[in-house]
């Protein structure tokens, strides 16, 4: 992806109506959706995210990108080169779920105990319309869910409170 003369884009908060909405498939693969990602990728690097969520920058659009890599604000992330995920579908969840904080863009401060399916299959989109499957496991699939709920129109606040959460182990 060239990053030349892409923009840092202003990021949604929570209370914004663009974060409840579900966001619209991609149907034409052409330089808007490829100047959005570039510029949705230079402003996950601006906030030192490890993804972002097209309705983040008030794009309400399916698409995001996961770029997992340590920063200070998740030191012990993997480093994974960025991906673009348009048209997103989780097509299997294990039944193992792991517990961990995640932090989000449009939640300024807040780290919030989230359970995640530990394994996923996924399919999406990439920037050329070529269909992409992939497994995804840990920290990766954990990006993966989060940035999917944004397509939905989920923050963690709304996912904090969902019945899957309520697990023992969330208490404090
Ligand atoms: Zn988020």
């Amino acid at each position: 992806m060239s990053m030349s003369n892409s923009a840092v884009l202003p990021i949604a908060t929570v209370g914004e109506k663009i974060l409840a909405q579900h966001a619209q498939a991609v149907i034409e693969f052409d330089h808007s959706i490829q100047l959005l990602a570039e510029n949705m990728l230079t402003t996950m690097i601006a906030a030192n995210g490890v993804g972002i969520a097209a309705p983040q920058v008030f794009s309400s659009v399916a698409m995001f990108i996961m770029a997992s890599r340590p920063n200070p604000r998740y030191p012990d992330a993997p480093n994974m080169s960025p991906v673009v995920v348009i048209n997103p579908h989780i097509i299997e969840r294990s039944t193992l779920m792991e517990l961990a904080e995640e932090g989000c863009l449009s939640i300024p401060g807040q780290r919030i105990k989230i359970w995640r399916h530990a394994q996923i299959k996924v399919q999406y989109h990439d920037l050329n319309g070529n269909l992409i499957s992939n497994t995804l496991v840990g920290f990766i699939a954990r990006i993966f869910q989060h940035e999917f709920d944004h397509i939905q129109g989920i923050t963690l606040l709304e996912r904090s409170k969902m019945p899957e959460q309520q697990r023992p182990d969330t208490v404090n």
